[in-house]
C-alpha cells in the first residue's frame, strides 16, 4: 500500500503528542499494566521493562514471572509488583501460566509480552495463546515475536484489536520470512506491508525507528544515537509504550511519543556521559528528565 506521506517525529512533533497529567490524578487513572517477561539469565529484561514502565509514568505495574525467579525480581523492581507463575522447566514459563496470566490481564490496561521470555518451546507456545487470546492493547517484543514467528495465524486470529509489534531488523526478517539485509534495504515498505497484512502497529527499530500503522501511516523517529547499540535498550521501549498505552494515549501517538522519549533520553545521557558506554538502565532512569524537557 501506497503511503501518504511520512511524519517525522521531532522534539516539535513530540511535544504536540505530550499530554499534561492532572493535577488530582490518582494512581488508578495513570493505568495498570502488566508486562509478561523474563526467564533464567534474563530477569534483567523484565526488570528493564518494568521499570523503565514506572519511570515512563503508569499508574502501576505488575510484571509476571516464572516463580523460581520471584526472589531476584522482588530485589530487582520495588515500585512494580511481581507475580510469580509456575515454572514448566525451571526457570522458563510453560503452559501452566496460562490460566493466571488471564485472571490477572482482566481489566488491565495494556499488555506486554516478550522481553527475556525466552525461547525455550513450552514458551512459545504460551506466549501464542496468550496473544491469540488476550483483549487488552498488547506489545509483543523480542521472544514473544519469536513465538509469533513460529505460527504467524496467531495475529490473525486474535481478539485484541490494538496489538503493538517492536522488532529489530533482525526479529523482522523472522516474523516476514526474509533476511535482515532484506529489511534494511527498504524499511518503510516492509513494515508498511506486515502492518498491513497482520492489522498491527509495526514499529521497525533501528537508528531510524519506522512506526507503520495499517492504514498506510508512516512515522519516522528523530532521536537516539548510536551509544543504544547496546544490550537493553529495546526492553526499555518496550516498559514505555506499555506505560504510555496504560496512561490513554492511542496506539499510534503512543508509538511516536514512545519512540522520540526513548531515544531523547539516551541523547540527553549521551549529553552528559558521552555516547560510549551508555546502558540501557541509563536510558530507564533519564526518562524522568526528557518527560520534563519535552513538556
Ligand atoms: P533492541 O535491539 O531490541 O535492544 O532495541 C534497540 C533499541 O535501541 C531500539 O529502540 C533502537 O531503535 C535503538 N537503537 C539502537 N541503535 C541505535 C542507533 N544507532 N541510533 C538510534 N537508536 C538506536
Ligand atoms: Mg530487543
Amino acid at each position: 500500500t501506497e503511503a501518504a506521506g511520512f511524519e517525522f517525529v521531532d522534539y516539535d512533533a513530540a511535544q504536540m503528542l505530550l499530554q499534561p497529567r492532572r493535577k488530582q490524578a490518582h494512581k488508578g487513572d495513570c493505568g495498570h499494566t502488566l508486562i509478561i517477561a523474563g526467564s533464567t539469565g534474563k530477569t534483567g529484561a523484565a526488570a528493564m521493562s518494568a521499570n523503565s514502565a514506572v519511570r515512563a509514568g503508569a499508574g502501576l505495574v505488575t510484571v509476571a514471572i516464572p516463580a523460581s525467579l520471584n526472589a531476584i525480581m522482588e530485589v530487582k523492581t520495588t515500585e512494580a509488583m511481581s507475580l510469580p507463575l509456575p515454572d514448566a522447566d525451571a526457570g522458563f514459563l510453560g503452559e501452566a501460566a496460562y490460566d493466571p496470566i488471564m485472571a490477572v490481564a482482566a481489566g488491565k490496561a495494556s499488555v506486554a509480552i516478550g522481553p527475556g521470555i525466552s525461547r525455550n518451546p513450552s514458551t512459545s507456545v504460551l506466549v501464542q495463546r496468550v496473544v491469540n487470546d488476550l483483549d487488552q492493547p498488547l506489545i509483543i517484543d523480542a521472544d514473544g515475536l519469536h513465538a509469533l514467528s513460529e505460527n504467524r495465524e496467531v495475529l490473525l486470529h486474535r481478539k485484541s484489536s490494538v496489538v503493538i509489534l517492536t522488532p529489530h531488523p533482525g526479529e523482522m526478517a523472522n516474523l516476514a520470512g526474509i533476511t535482515t539485509a532484506e529489511v534494511e534495504k527498504d524499511r518503510i515498505g516492509i513494515a508498511g506491508d506486515l502492518s498491513a497484512k497482520y492489522n498491527v502497529i509495526l514499529l521497525l527499530k533501528g537508528a531510524r525507528t519506522i512506526i507503520a500503522t495499517p492504514d498506510g501511516e508512516i512515522a519516522i523517529n528523530g532521536s537516539g544515537n548510536p551509544g543504544m547499540a547496546s544490550g537493553g535498550m529495546g526492553d526499555v521501549l518496550t516498559g514505555i509504550l506499555a506505560a504510555l498505552i496504560a496512561q490513554g494515549y492511542a496506539p499510534f501517538a503512543a508509538c511516536k511519543l514512545g519512540a522520540f522519549l526513548h531515544g531523547f533520553s539516551a541523547d540527553l545521557v549521551a549529553a552528559e556521559k558521552g555516547e560510549i558506554g551508555i546502558s540501557a538502565v541509563d536510558v530507564q532512569e533519564w526518562l524522568p528528565y526528557a518527560f520534563k524537557k519535552l513538556s
